[in-house]
């Protein structure tokens, strides 16, 4: 593991270590999770804002600026399942 640490390279933490310092931080508030219909609503408190997750059919999509998918969203992933229950057998 040699992760090069030069200036300005900590800053921009990537998607994945933020989603999961939102997880540790508790700064996740799922406020529904219809696995069925893979509905899902949460909101999740940023840097001093709180930003609203949703999830429908269409997929993904949530209130802040990024383009791309978002640590918001990512974060959410981790701790909802909302695809069908393949993988629940045996
Ligand atoms: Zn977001």
């Amino acid at each position: 593991m040699s992760r090069a640490r030069k200036h300005g390279a900590g800053v921009r933490e990537n998607v994945e270590t933020k989603a999961r310092r939102y997880l540790t931080e508790g700064r996740i508030r799922i406020l529904l999770c219809n696995e069925e219909s893979g509905v899902a609503n949460a909101e999740v408190r940023g840097n001093g804002a709180v930003y609203s997750v949703d999830h429908d059919a269409r997929g993904w999509s949530c209130d802040c600026a990024a383009r791309t998918e978002c640590a918001h969203i990512a974060a959410l992933k981790c701790v909802m399942v909302l695809r069908p229950r393949e993988l629940r057998r045996g």
